[in-house]
Parts: structure tokens; sequence; C-alpha cells
């Protein structure tokens, strides 16, 4: 199939000629000819499907037609959980529409001055991206005028629900006019999520695109067993040396340790820097933009903050905390091989891990391959039977890539490890200096590892603790 047979207007074909997208990815196959019949959709697609142009692309469409009434209001309305993914959404709608004359899009985030919204939304809008929260207040004080509102998108609405938005959403949908399209993406589209499609859409079209276990088929998955926070530590260290590792995100429970450990990667030599809801939005938007330009190498980050980052150049995702939720995992290992490119997700995981990791392996389809690293090798309790990958090319001092190990020499357990570690895992770093992490903060970490159990560390907000007032659940946008 071609974009031409999709019948979209010519300007939006030939923007997307300039994007160098050559076919509609399965998503956008399905999903655009209903959408263009004029359907309520409820579709299940992960990031990094193309879902973004799913619903843009149409969308854009609808906006080469003259509006159906008078005003200046939003004709499209775009809700996203994150002010982060409200961006990628925002430059998607710019990047595909730039061709168009009515396609001004405007984006209404949590932590951005309102009196530069309230400007923005007094003048003319075509397409309104909004994180809920925020949005309800412009809302409230009548700054929104959503009488020629022709279609409301709900991007990642599983997300939405998790972050306690759904209220906002049904008080953001009853605003907006009953003659609407409403399109619905959630990475499930069953139980409570059946539920807000009943309320909100009407007579939906359903499009599924690839379970959970045929996506990231392009992402190699392992783990590692850690000992304890030093040992984790050192397998980090050792990971961020690889040759192969461009850029990666290293995911933290917390924005307390998000900010910890970007600390002390970046006292090491790394271009680190972290990424967490508690930074303001400047904070947020230079970081990534120093990681678009990879001006940052490894990025620490937590679940919400990282939602939504379509950055090419990410070669690598290290859990360097499970995700409590088995769907955060898919969305965690997304950020890496993006469109089509290939991946590697390395999980750091200790002996109290079991049941994530089950819940992950059951969530996905797909076992998650125990690794060892020569001289990195976890105490023999932490062993299990399950079939190891052999990490070491036999030889000191030349690390290979993961590439060179599937091929697979085999492995020499007498020989020194890679890069010459012993097995105290104690080895030069790039200035010379032992590497690992033995600062203040090392301490201070490994204090609390030993007195707080590994899942609950910082895990301290499950979904019944999640903030339900609207200026907490503010902070996790
Ligand atoms: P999304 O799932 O919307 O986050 O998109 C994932 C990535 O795929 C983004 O970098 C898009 O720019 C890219 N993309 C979207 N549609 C296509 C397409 N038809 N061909 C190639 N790349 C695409």
């Amino acid at each position: 199939m071609t974009f031409e047979s999709l019948s979209l207007n010519p300007f939006i074909l030939k923007a997307l000629n300039d994007s160098g997208y050559t076919e509609p990815t399965p998503i956008q196959e399905t999903a655009i000819p209903v959408v263009m019949e004029g359907h309520d959709l409820m579709a299940s697609a992960q990031t990094g499907t193309g879902k973004t142009a799913a619903f843009m692309l149409p969308a854009l469409h609808k906006l080469s037609e003259p509006p159906k009434g008078p005003g200046k209001g939003p004709r499209i309305l775009v809700l996203s959980p994150t002010r982060e993914l409200a961006q990628q959404i925002s430059a998607a709608a710019t990047k595909y529409g730039k061709y168009m004359r009515r396609a001004k899009c405007v984006s209404i985030l949590g932590g951005t001055p309102y009196a530069v919204q309230n400007r923005l939304l007094a003048s003319p809008v075509d397409i309104l991206v909004a994180t809920p929260g925020r949005l309800i207040d412009h809302l409230q004080r009548g700054k929104v005028d959503f009488s020629r509102l022709e279609m409301l998108v709900l991007d990642e609405a599983d997300r939405m629900l998790d972050m306690g938005f759904i209220e906002d959403v049904e008080t953001i949908a009853a605003a907006t006019p009953a003659s609407r399209q409403t399109l619905l993406f959630s990475a499930t589209l069953d139980g409570k999520m059946a539920q807000i499609a009943k309320e909100l859409l009407r007579e939906p079209k359903r499009v599924e695109v690839a379970s959970a276990q045929q996506r990231h088929e392009n992402i190699e998955q392992r783990l590692h067993f850690c000992d304890d926070l030093a040992h984790k530590n050192r397998i980090l260290d050792y990971l961020l040396r690889d040759v192969e590792l461009n850029q990666a995100i290293v995911f933290t429970a917390t924005k307390r340790d998000a900010d910890q450990l970007a600390g002390d990667l970046y006292q090491q030599g790394f271009p680190a820097a972290a990424l967490h809801g508690d930074m303001h939005q400047g904070a947020r938007n230079r970081t990534l933009t120093k990681l678009r330009r990879g001006e940052i190498r490894i990025l620490v980050a937590t679940d919400v903050a990282a939602r939504g980052i379509d950055v090419a150049g990410i070669s690598h995702v290290i859990n360097y905390d499970l995700p409590k939720q088995a769907e955060d995992y898919v969305h965690r290992i997304g950020r890496t091989g993006r469109a089509g490119a290939s991946g590697i997700a390395v999980s750091l995981v200790s002996n109290r891990d079991g049941i994530l990791l089950r819940k992950i392996s059951g969530y996905t389809g797909q076992k998650i391959d125990a690794a060892v690293i020569p001289g990195l090798e976890p105490k023999p309790r932490m062993r299990d039977d399950r079939p190891r990958k052999d990490f070491s090319n036999g030889k000191p001092g030349k690390r290979r890539s993961p590439h060179e190990y599937k091929q697979g020499a085999a492995f020499n357990s007498k020989s020194t490890s890679a890069n010459g570690k012993g097995r105290d895992g104690s080895r030069q770093g790039r200035d010379g200096q032992a590497s690992g992490f033995a600062g203040p903060s090392e301490r201070r970490m490994q204090e609390r590892y030993a007195t707080q159990s590994e899942q609950t560390r910082g895990n301290k907000r499950t979904n019944a603790q999640r903030p339900s007032g609207r200026s907490q659940r503010r902070e996790w946008e």
C-alpha cells in the first residue's frame, strides 16, 4: 500500500515524501481509512509503530476541508498523558502539516506560564495538543473555545487512566460538541479501557496491530543478576563502556535516584543527565534537545518523563530498577529500536525481582535470557538453571559487539575476563581511575539498599497511592 492510495491531501503527501516515508506502517494502513470514513476508532498500538501519524494524517486531512462553523478555537484536540509525548505530537503535526494553510498547532502543557498560553488560546488555533490537567484549568477559566471542535484524540489513554487523568479527560470530552469524531489509542483495549471507550466513543471501529508478543522483535532483551548495589553499579559501568553503545536511557524507580545516579555517572566522566517529573519544563526541554543532538549520551530517567521519547540514537535501554508494571517494561524498551532500527534492552535484577520478572514475561510472552559478564558473575546463590548467553570473547582487553557474541566463540572461563577485570569487578576506567562508584553517594545508596527491599525502594507510589487531587496529579504530567 502507498500513502497515495489512502487519498490523503496532496500537501500532506508532499510532507510525507520530505520525511522519507515510503509506505504506511500497519497501524497507519488500517487506521487511516477508518478515520477518513468518519468512524470513531479504538486502536491498540504501541509507541514506535507510527501511531502518531495514524491519527495526525487523517486529522490534517480534515483540516484541508473548510471549517464547519465560525470561531477560532481548535478543530482537532489531542490529549496526551505527558508533556514529552505532547511535544512529539505537536512536532509531528508541524512536520506533516507544513505545506497546509490551516494547520496551526498549539501545545498547552503543565509547567509553562499561563500568560503565554492565554495568548496562544486567544489567537486562531487548528490543532490543540494538551495534557489534561492544564487544559482543565484553562477550560474552567473560560479560555478555550471548543465550539468548532471536530475531532478528539486520546493518545495513550491507558496511561492517562494509570495517571489518574480519566476524570479530567471525561470533563474535557463533555465540553466538546457531541458531533465530534473520537479516536482512542491505547496499549490495551479491554477492561476499564473498553468501559471508557463505551462512554466517550460512538460505535467505534476496533483496530489492533501487533500483539504484545509480536512487538519489539528488533530489540535484544537480556538480564543480569546483581548481588547488591555495588555489583549492580559495576555491571552498569561495564555496559555503559560498551563500544556498541551509542546512547542509552537508564531507568530508575525514583526521581531522586535518577538525579543521584546521573550525578554519579557524570562524575565518572560519562556525558549523563537526569530527566524526571520534578524538573522544570525548560530544563526537561533542554535535556531532550541535548539528547537529540547527541550531547547527552546517557539519560537517567523515570518512567513518566521518558514516555514518548523518540530519539533514533538510543541503542540501549538499561533497567537499573525494574518497572513495577509490566506495560512500563514494554514502553521502556520501546525507547530503543525506533523506526525499524535494532536495539538492546538490559535489565539489572536482584534475586528479589522474581515476581516482577514473571509478570513482565507473562505480559510480553517472551522469556528474558540471563547473561553473565566474565569477572562480574553473580554469586552462586543468584544462579539458576537457565541457559546463559556468553559475553566473553575469551580474550582480555577487547570488548565484542553483541552481534559478535551471538556468533559466539566459546567462553574460556579460566581466562582473564573482558577488559582484564578481576573477580571483584574493579578495573581501570577511562581516566586511569578505578571505575565503579565509590564516592559518598554510593555509600548513601548502599545504605538505602541495605535497609529497603529493591522492590519497595522508590516504588512508593503504587496505583492505589497515586495522587488523586488535580494539583498533585500535575506532577505526573
Ligand atoms: P510513533 O509510533 O508515532 O512514536 O512513531 C515512531 C517513529 O516512526 C517516529 O520516529 C516516526 O517519525 C516514524 N514513522 C512514522 N510513520 C512512518 C512511516 N510510514 N515510515 C517510516 N517511519 C515512520
